[in-house]
């Protein structure tokens, strides 16, 4: 856990995890994950969609439905 400043109103000593600033209210958290997660997608994410394509494609999923009906 680290402690930041507030974008907002740059009062000092505020937690990266606090969802709002504790002195004006604006949102922190936002701020963080989101950044996080582009990093995470930009990183798993092309890997992850090609083998899920792959999955699929390997897998014609309209061939078990017919099965299964
Ligand atoms: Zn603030």
């Amino acid at each position: 856990m680290a402690l930041i400043s507030c974008p907002e109103c740059q009062k000092e000593g505020i937690s990266d995890q606090a969802l709002t600033c504790p002195h004006c209210g604006v949102p922190i958290a936002m701020k963080s994950p989101s950044r996080l997660v582009s990093t995470a997608l930009k990183r798993v994410g092309i890997p992850l969609l090609l083998a899920a394509l792959g999955f699929m494609l390997d897998n014609p999923s309209d061939r078990s439905e017919s099965d299964e009906i």
